[in-house]
């Protein structure tokens, strides 16, 4: 009962979070819905200290054991414990995004980040949606919003983003490709109410497999 949103930027993560999470609660089941990096205080603290524009960019290590710091916690002060009593756990991004954004993006050992999430983390999201955009379809729809950490830092030249960002999405189309029981990609070109609905279709379709 545990579902993770993936995609780069601009895919409509958020809308569909809130489309697969009324349509359980519809059927009057628990739902928690979640993000990352955060979904507790400790882990939103350090999600503001890696946005944080006081100190100098992390380097891609300190990057990849933060959002493991963070995903640590979140594991087990909010989804272990929700599972456990039987809720629904709905995630916008979980360790695919380390594979695609630490790994793809910043070029970092894909072995020691799937170490990581061995030692540290230990559990799997049952489905994935990957939200597939193109990136400059996606800059233009994240045109103003600065959220980005260091990969993706808006100080750095378009051109070298947009490769960043290329890297990232092939990163997460290959982890679809080669897990295909658990990925399920959406394209996401669409206006994000269409989208929306093929995530419930795709949600429901799964939960009667
Ligand atoms: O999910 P959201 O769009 O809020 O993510 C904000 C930013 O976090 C993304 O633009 C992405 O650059 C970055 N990110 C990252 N590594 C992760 C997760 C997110 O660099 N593991
Ligand atoms: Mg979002």
């Amino acid at each position: 009962r545990f579902v993770s949103l993936e995609g780069g930027e601009g895919a409509g993560k958020t809308t569909v979070l809130n489309a697969l999470g009324d349509a359980l609660q519809a059927e009057g089941l628990e739902v928690v819905r979640t993000r990352e990096p955060g979904g507790t205080p400790l882990a939103e603290m350090i999600r503001e200290l890696l946005l944080d524009p006081r100190h100098e960019p992390a380097a891609p290590e300190t990057e990849l054991l933060l959002m493991f710091a963070a995903r640590a916690q979140h594991v087990r002060e909010v989804i272990a414990p929700a599972l456990a009593r039987g809720a629904w756990v709905i995630s916008d991004r979980f360790t695919d995004s380390s594979h695609a954004y630490q790994g793809g993006g910043r070029g970092l050992d894909p072995g020691l980040i799937a170490g990581l999430e061995r030692c540290v983390v230990g559990l799997q999201p049952g489905l994935t949606l990957l939200l597939d955009i193109g990136v400059s379809q996606g800059r233009e729809r994240t045109r103003g919003r600065d959220l980005e950490f260091a990969g993706g830092a808006p100080d750095r030249i378009e051109g070298e983003r947009d490769e960043f960002f290329e890297r990232v999405r092939a990163t997460y189309r290959a982890r679809a490709a080669a897990e295909p029981e658990r990925f399920r990609v959406l394209d996401a070109s669409r206006p994000a109410a269409e989208v929306a609905a093929e995530a419930v279709a795709r949600l429901q379709a799964w939960r009667s497999r």
